[in-house]
Parts: C-alpha cells; sequence; structure tokens
C-alpha cells in the first residue's frame, strides 16, 4: 500500500517544482529588484523566449492557463466575435467561463471531436453555417497540443488547420499547457510548432512543465499584442514580484529543462503504455503520443486499482487518466503497472 507521500500520477500537477526552476527562483531571491516586470529577470525569461523560438515575439507571464488562455483570446476578439474549439477543450470544459468573461461576451463554438482534435472541415462548417446579423461572427480558433486526451497535432496537420483559418479570416491561437510535450514528442522546434505553421498565439504552460506556476503568452503578431499588458493588468495577472514568475522560466528555458522534462513524461507514459498492453479487460482509449495515458476498465476493476491506494480522475470519457510529470519515478510506474495487471488477471481468473 504505497504511503500518503507515494508518487500519484492522477495529475501531472502533483509534482513538485523541478531543481532548474527552484535554483533559477532562489537566485532571483538574492537582494531586491524592480517590480511589476522592470527586473532583469522578466527580460531575460523575454529573451529567453525569443532566442527559443527564434523570432522577436512579444512575451507575457499570467499565473495560470484559465487567465492566460482566456486573456489571449479576448485580445483576439471583440464581445460580439465567436471562438471555434474543440467540445473538450479545456477552454469550454474547465475555464468556469473565463473566456467568455474576459472576452465580454465572446460565445465558444464547439466541434464534436473525439481525439480533441479540430480540422480543416470542422472548423470550415463552424465558421460558414450562420454569417446572419444574429449569429457571433467566427474570429478565432484555439486548438490544445497536445489535446486534453494527449494526442499530438502533427505539422501538416496544423498547417492545414492555419491555412484554412487564413482563409476565412480567423485567427489562431494554441493552448499549449503542455506545449513542451508536443515538441518532445513530434521533435521540431517550438518555432516549426508556432509561428512557422501559423500560428497567431501561443499560451505555453510552465506549471505543468515543472515550475511552480506560471504561463508565458507570445505573440507571434505584434498587432494583436497592443494593450495585453493593461488587459493582464485589470484581470489580477500582473504580477508585482514579477521576477518569481520570470525566473523560473530563465531556468527552464537556459538549461534545456523544458524539454528534458517533457521528454521524460512522454517517456514514462510510453513505459506504463508498454507495460498494461494486452492485459485482459483493460485497453487503452486514445494513442499515446504525450505523457497522457487513459484506460478504459470495467468500474469494478477501477476501484480494486483504488483500493490499492492508487489515485485516478475518470472525468474526460469515463477512463481512467494517469498522467506522468518531469520527476515521475520509473520504479513508481512499474509498481502502478503491477497492479493493473494484478486487477486485471484477478478479474479475468
Ligand atoms: C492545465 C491546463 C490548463 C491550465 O489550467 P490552470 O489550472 O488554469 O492553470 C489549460 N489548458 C489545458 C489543456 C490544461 O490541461
Amino acid at each position: 500500500m504505497p504511503t500518503d507521500d507515494a508518487q500519484q500520477f492522477a495529475s501531472d500537477n502533483y509534482s513538485g517544482i523541478c531543481p532548474e526552476a527552484w535554483a533559477a527562483m532562489e537566485a532571483a531571491n538574492r537582494g531586491h529588484a524592480p517590480a511589476y516586470g522592470e527586473d532583469v529577470w522578466t527580460a531575460r525569461a523575454a529573451d529567453g523566449f525569443r532566442a527559443l523560438f527564434e523570432t522577436p515575439c512579444q512575451v507575457f507571464f499570467a499565473f495560470n492557463g484559465t487567465a492566460a488562455n482566456s486573456l489571449a483570446l479576448a485580445s483576439l476578439c471583440q464581445s460580439y466575435h465567436s471562438v471555434i474549439c474543440a467540445d473538450s477543450a479545456h477552454v469550454e470544459t474547465d475555464e468556469c467561463g473565463a473566456p467568455e468573461f474576459f472576452s465580454n461576451g465572446s460565445k465558444l463554438l464547439t466541434a464534436r471531436t473525439t481525439s480533441g482534435k479540430l480540422t480543416p472541415e470542422a472548423i470550415r462548417a463552424l465558421a460558414t453555417n450562420r454569417s446572419d446579423i444574429h449569429f457571433p461572427k467566427p474570429r478565432v480558433v484555439t486548438i490544445t497540443q497536445p489535446t486534453e486526451t494527449g494526442q499530438v497535432y502533427t505539422l501538416d496537420e496544423l498547417r492545414a488547420i492555419s491555412a484554412t483559418c487564413r482563409e476565412l479570416a480567423l485567427s489562431l491561437h494554441m493552448d499549449g499547457a503542455r506545449f513542451a510535450n508536443a515538441c518532445a514528442s513530434l521533435g521540431c522546434s517550438p518555432a516549426e510548432m508556432t509561428w512557422q505553421a501559423g500560428i497567431d498565439v501561443l499560451c505555453f504552460g510552465g506549471t505543468k512543465n515543472g515550475m511552480h506556476a506560471g504561463e508565458a503568452v507570445l505573440f507571434f503578431d505584434p498587432d494583436f499584442a497592443e494593450d495585453f499588458g493593461f488587459r493582464c493588468k485589470q484581470a489580477g495577472q500582473l504580477a508585482s514580484k514579477m521576477r518569481f514568475l520570470a525566473a523560473p522560466w530563465v531556468g527552464m528555458l537556459e538549461s534545456g529543462a523544458w524539454l528534458a522534462n517533457a521528454r521524460h513524461g512522454n517517456a514514462c507514459a510510453a513505459r506504463l503504455a508498454q507495460a498494461v498492453a494486452g492485459l485482459p479487460g483493460i485497453e487503452l482509449m486514445f494513442p499515446v503520443e504525450a505523457n497522457a495515458i487513459f484506460l478504459r476498465m470495467p468500474p469494478d476493476r477501477m476501484e480494486a486499482l483504488r483500493a490499492r491506494g492508487w489515485r485516478f480522475y475518470t472525468f474526460i470519457g469515463g477512463g481512467a487518466r494517469f498522467m506522468f510529470a518531469w520527476d515521475a519515478d520509473p520504479a513508481r510506474v512499474d509498481a502502478l503497472a503491477r497492479d493493473l495487471e494484478a486487477v486485471a488477471l484477478d478479474r479475468a481468473a
């Protein structure tokens, strides 16, 4: 039976802060620094993003993903516009209406999907369904990379979506709460997956990547960034001690931990997927392409797994979800695999 401090894989934000982020925060904690982002750490983090993305993008820092997504979307549309997303998108299902709230009412238009991926066809159907004055005008598309169920859009899929967006005069936002895991999965550069593929704005998640908190909002088109600082301040997202939101990014970007952490999480997901392949009554609900695994299994098997001390959520699609963070211990992953095997075979016996 695991003890209370044994690792659980219910969420990737059960994890703590990775050493690289922690060390940078400690370094930033020596002495005083100007407030509200006027400090050297904030400048260095923003420069780090520009170097990593190989482009002079505009960079902002928010406390969490809900705020980053909502404010980014609000900057791309007016209140009478609408935002196209997948039905399982975090902005639709897990942000308590914040995208609508911060945009003063821009409506989310959802496409039914199984993988959480939007397609050019689904976007076109929603964008062209209505053009009359009585319906909010489609103006933005938001995609999650990787999706909430751990699927990764390929570069070709991203390019096809952005071509459709350009044709229909829609701007394109990427919710990258696990952006690093997608980069690790595709083995491509951050530039290739964003502005080179036609993404206008990216929310790059730091929390699930190993930081204490914080998401970066990157604008690849400076026009959209106009007044964004005011929007952040009004929404309560301007940190006075900004250096503590910025410094961990310096640690993550300059050390390469952003990518190494993601690679590790992805590898642990692949490790569990391999270990449970073929177990009776347990099946993968989605291909494992990032750091998530969703297992379909009978409810009594889930109870048996919980009785062995494992925690997991079932809120997406009814399956057991396991997420692997930067510090996932392979020995604990193997322990989970053994317990899954035990509950599966007990059923089969
Ligand atoms: C975790 C997550 C977010 C951010 O959530 P917060 O709790 O607001 O930080 C955004 N999008 C996706 C897909 C996520 O998984």
